[in-house]
């Protein structure tokens, strides 16, 4: 199917039976079906990438949004810092003053901290998504505490104080890796909406995808960079941000970073 082959991970769930295949460039497929044979109302979820649903508790409770209906909105962007598509992004969020919450892998900081402090000094959070983007799922428990711990130390390095938020690799997690998480005083940010940006063929698909989702309270992922090469092409995100703006400030709706969100309204934990 690809060549990170599938992933299974089993669970317990209601009625549903999942198989999510991860691809080596970050897309996934997920087939839900009825699964008779489990009886009793047993069912097994085979789960990988977005099954990590974002929603879902079964791996731990993490934040990802404020009630429905609010009119605040936080962009969030995975895998930089990237030249030239976080610069470029940071252009349009300043044009329209607006501030967003920033995922960096660890190994990328220490390649460019020059991107990194510039994101941080135009006023925007910037936050831990390991150093290596490994499938945490899988990870044991000393190796994603150096993995987070790695990050950690190059976003000390690049920009000195910084957010406790993390986000975990494809969303992937489990009870064991949040309580690493948490020892080590980081905060799991999941997201409500996906633009589904990894591989899309236009900033119009991005759009569409977010705004089909967009209920309000919503935090937004999108990506300024790609975990499997710096430099990949995030063109089409960057213009779908300015056209998202721009439509949602036109509604009235109020975009704000996700310490910003969390402090404001009561969350919404999945
Ligand atoms: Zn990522």
């Amino acid at each position: 199917m690809d060549r990170a082959g599938l992933i299974h991970v089993e669970l317990f769930r209601r009625g549903f039976y999942l198989t999510a295949g991860l691809t080596a460039d970050g897309s996934s497929t997920i087939i839900p079906m009825l699964l008779p044979v489990l009886g009793a109302g047993a069912a097994a979820v085979l789960a990988g990438y977005h099954s990590m649903a974002p929603r879902s508790q079964w791996f731990g409770r993490a934040f990802c949004g404020v009630a429905r209906g609010s009119r605040q909105m936080a962009f969030t962007f995975d895998d930089g810092p990237n030249d030239p598509h976080t610069l470029n992004l940071l252009d349009v969020l300043s044009k329209h003053n607006v501030p967003a919450t920033f995922f960096m892998i660890g190994r990328y900081v220490r390649l460019r901290p020059d991107i990194a402090l510039e994101v941080k000094n135009r006023g925007h959070i910037v936050a831990n998504h390991t150093f290596t983007h490994p499938f945490l799922t899988f990870a044991s428990s000393s190796s994603a505490r150096s993995e987070l711990e790695q990050c950690r130390a190059a976003l000390t390095d690049a920009v000195g104080e910084h957010s406790t938020l993390f986000r975990p690799p494809w969303g992937a997690r489990r009870p064991g890796i949040l309580r690493t998480v948490r020892q080590l005083g980081l905060q799991p940010i999941m997201w409500s909406v996906t633009g589904f940006d990894w591989d899309a063929p236009s900033a119009e698909y991005i759009q569409k995808k977010v705004a089909a989702r967009v209920r309000g309270g919503d935090v937004i992922l999108l990506h300024d960079g790609g975990h499997k090469a710096f430099g990949t092409d995030r063109s089409h995100t960057v213009k779908a941000v300015e056209a998202l703006l721009t439509r949602y400030k036109g509604e009235g709706y109020e975009f704000v970073t996700i310490p910003e969100m969390m402090s404001r309204q009561s969350a919404l934990l999945h």
